[in-house]
């Protein structure tokens, strides 16, 4: 996620995406202009917005320190977190890898309804000091008193990948002893309670409430791409735990050299290989790859001409990965860039290549195997 950093908190970095301007506008716009003046008439317009931003700023802190404990317990069981950002949905802490035993992934989940649920009284007991002397202040309280407990209300709901959903994978995974099996249904609850919220958003706007439906179908929308997205990164670590690259790797591929002709490298490469890329080198060093694409985007009336070395990705701009490096590196290399094959490289010589096709035929085996 992008955005501005805004600070650091027990050497957790904190960041504002930009998306978060938006909900920050909203939330002050609708207490100001509709909550506190439909419950307090007789505040001033410059009172009402001023509450209005201070709710606001203090929800989102009510947000950091949600996610905050969710981190410091995190880094209690020695995970590695990297930075908590707020954004137009909420917060989310990026914490390095999934938490490896039943008891980290229950403590971490558990962490932040909590710590919601503990802000939540805290405003009360402040409410409740606070109103015999200042009605917007006590105002403030209960309102912030309310939200904290939404907010740990909605995060325990058991489907996975929120908080509760997670308690829920712990508690099935520590029963069952399967991280796959746990995983799975906690993932199908987080997806029906996504879907569920789809369709109430989409009976509201059928009802007239439009910015309401609109809302919530959103909410649903990125609960279910998130719960899709999280089983597939679990699924696939799990099933790609302790394999290095020097084991996915094929050692037998064949490769050209930087002053091969256009020309040859599709009649005799391309074409007769039936292979789509391949690798550079010069003296056994990786200098770059050549695929189909590169060679399509110049005119065949000019492939007698030009050499490989003209159009080819040039190893600086290559994704490269190292014999030892684990699986989980290989496949994030293949899919964020969109690459079908990595080399791996050890001092400067290739030694094996990676196909997204390996890879994947891999998975299936495994997937097989262990069913
Ligand atoms: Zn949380």
């Amino acid at each position: 996620m992008t955005g501005i950093k805004i600070g650091r908190i027990f050497g957790i970095e904190v960041r504002l995406d930009f998306s978060w301007f938006i909900i920050f506008v909203f939330f002050s716009w609708t207490l100001a202009v509709y909550y506190f003046p439909r419950h307090y008439p007789h505040w001033s317009v410059q009172l009402n917005w001023a509450m209005g931003i201070l709710a606001s700023l203090l929800l989102f802190v009510s947000v950091i320190l949600h996610e905050l404990s969710h981190s410091l317990v995190a880094k209690k069981q020695g995970e590695e977190v990297r930075s908590i950002t707020l954004f137009i949905l909420g917060g989310v802490a990026q914490i390095a890898r999934e938490p490896p035993t039943p008891h980290a992934e229950f403590t971490i989940a558990i962490a932040g309804p909590l710590a919601s649920f503990f802000l939540g009284l805290l405003f009360l007991g402040l409410w409740w000091l606070i109103r015999p002397f200042s009605e917007p202040l006590a105002a403030l309280t209960k309102y912030l008193a309310v939200i904290n407990f939404i907010l740990g209300g909605f995060n325990l709901l058991p489907g996975y990948p929120m908080d509760g959903g997670r308690v829920l994978k712990a508690i099935l995974w520590k029963v069952t002893g399967s991280l796959r099996r746990a995983t799975h249904i906690a993932t199908k609850v987080g997806q029906f309670i996504a879907s569920f919220f789809i369709f109430f958003g989409l009976f509201q706007i059928l009802a007239g409430l439009w910015l309401n439906g609109l809302w919530i179908m959103f909410i649903g929308w990125f609960l279910y791409q998130a719960s899709l997205k999280s089983y597939q990164q679990v699924l696939f670590k799990d099933l790609l735990q302790g394999i290095k690259a020097r084991d996915l790797m094929t050692r037998d591929f064949i490769t050209v050299t930087p002053d091969t002709r256009l020309k040859i490298l599709v009649e005799d490469y391309i074409l007769k290989k039936g292979q789509r890329a391949f690798i550079v080198t010069d003296n056994r060093e990786i200098v770059g790859i050549i695929c189909l694409e590169d060679v399509k985007k110049v005119s065949p009336e000019n492939w007698a001409d030009i050499p490989v070395s003209n159009i080819m990705t040039p190893k600086a701009r290559l994704e490269m990965v190292l014999p030892e490096d684990d699986a989980a590196i290989v496949l994030q290399r293949l899919t964020t860039r969109d690459i079908h094959q990595v080399p791996v490289v050890e001092d400067n010589q290739v030694v094996g290549v990676i196909t997204r096709n390996d890879l994947l035929r891999w998975m299936q085996v495994r997937m097989e195997w262990e069913k």
